[in-house]
């Protein structure tokens, strides 16, 4: 990572308070400078550290973080030790990435006690995520009292998706007392992306179908219809859908009661089990796609097998979405491994010739931070590379929230 030390007045420090981490970055959202970032790990563990990168200059220190709250004053003071006193320095806000927002929140809010009251209700829906957003908003606000803070919500963007994209075939009336339906996730990221590549094709985003491909540690695939989500992959929770470094995505409902009632695990386990200890992991022993890759070109049959089904499983959502899309116009991979990993991306969209989906091999290996198209002429899909920012679309939407209060 590069950042520079310019033009603090006016920035944003976004955060994403994980259960035991904390990501930081402080951008400005309109010149996209990037003054300083970072992450706190393991908090609350063994082993905790930071790694603080400032005026270019990057430093990692093993330090006791017992909560989130020592987290974020040590890492004021390492702003401070830089030379950015975030308490006086003029920031426009706090943006906090909020994973999940219920069926309550669909819009950038400012933080008052009576939005983390309802966060706080809805974590049941994401019990490990949405407490850690939680925590770090209190510490945030305790440290940081003068400066307005703005939640952004991961499943905003999923928010009007079509009743039948986002229903679940269970029982109505339990489904509506539990809150159980399709949210999808990574909502920012789909967003970004989507806007950012129809401003690469230049044509405005309410003439572009699209399916965005965000393929991440987590991963999720959505079908985009004139800047309109009319479908995504990941479901009540992060969950469902793509084969993930660590998930499983989809499996057959019956494996979680086999697993209780033959397999006799708890439902902790069980969670554990699909959420942690599955997907590449679970199938290679790697959650790392760089890893996976490393193996099979040793030969191993394990990572093989998985590099198999995460394409498979991939394919297939590519395949429904042009369906549900009927016309479609670009394809656009993002997130660590659809911006870095060529030969998946040409694996994804092998043999799509007849579908106007025709990788140029060469375009393909060009390696970029920039929007690119990787589709050979003459296609009717242009198939792009976008580089996702969630920290700069959290940013840009944390300060049209403070600019209309
Ligand atoms: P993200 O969650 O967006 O940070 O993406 C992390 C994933 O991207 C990990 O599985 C990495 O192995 C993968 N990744 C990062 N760089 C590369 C690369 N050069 N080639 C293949 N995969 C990569």
């Amino acid at each position: 990572m590069s950042v520079g030390h310019t033009g603090i007045r006016g920035a944003v420090l976004v955060l994403n308070a994980g259960s035991s981490s904390l990501k930081y970055q402080l951008v400005h959202p309109d010149t996209e400078v990037v003054s300083a970032e970072g992450l706190c790990e393991r908090i609350g563990d063994l082993g905790s550290s930071i790694t603080h990168e400032q005026n270019g200059t990057e430093v990692t220190e093993q330090i006791e973080l017992p909560d989130h709250k020592t987290a974020f004053e040590r890492v004021v003071a390492l702003f401070a030790e830089g030379g950015i006193d975030l308490a006086t320095a003029g920031l426009r806000a706090v943006g906090h990435r909020v994973v999940h927002g219920g069926r309550t929140f669909f819009m950038p809010t400012l933080v008052t006690e009576h939005v983390m009251s309802e966060i706080d209700r809805i974590s049941t829906l994401a019990p490990l995520h949405n407490p850690a957003n939680l925590i770090g908003m209190r510490a945030a606000g305790e440290l940081l009292p003068d400066v307005p803070a703005v939640v952004v919500f991961d499943t905003a963007f999923f928010h009007g998706l079509p009743d039948a994209a986002s229903t679940y075939a269970i029982d109505r009336g339990v489904a509506t007392l539990h809150a159980i339906r399709r949210y999808g996730f990574h909502g920012t990221s789909h967003e970004y992306v989507s806007a950012k590549a129809a401003e690469f094709l230049g044509r405005p985003p309410t003439e572009l179908n699209q399916i965005v491909l965000h393929l991440g540690n987590g991963a999720s695939a959505s079908a985009i219809r004139g800047g309109q989500p009319i479908d995504t992959s990941m479901g009540m929770t992060p969950l469902q859908g793509l084969v993930m470094g660590t998930r499983s995505g989809d499996i057959d409902p019956a494996v979680v009661i086999h697993l209780h009632r033959v397999a006799k695990l708890s439902a902790e386990q069980i969670d554990t089990l699909l959420n942690k200890q599955s997907g590449l992991k679970g199938l290679c022993g790697e959650s790392d796609f760089r890893s996976v890759t490393q193996l099979i070109e040793q030969g191993d049959a394990s990572a093989k097998l998985a590099y198999d089904v995460y394409v498979h499983r991939l394919r297939q959502y590519i395949g429904a979405y042009m369906l549900d899309l009927g016309r479609l116009d670009a394809i656009v991979f993002t997130a660590g491994v659809g911006e870095n990993a060529a030969g998946l991306r040409a694996d994804a969209l092998a043999g799509l010739e007849n579908f106007g989906i025709v990788i140029d091999p060469d375009r393909n290996a060009v390696r970029s931070k920039d929007p690119r198209r990787i589709s050979a002429d003459g296609g009717t899909v242009d198939v792009l590379v976008v580089p996702t920012n969630e920290e700069l679309a959290i940013a840009r939407q944390s300060a049209a929230v403070v600019a209309e209060a």
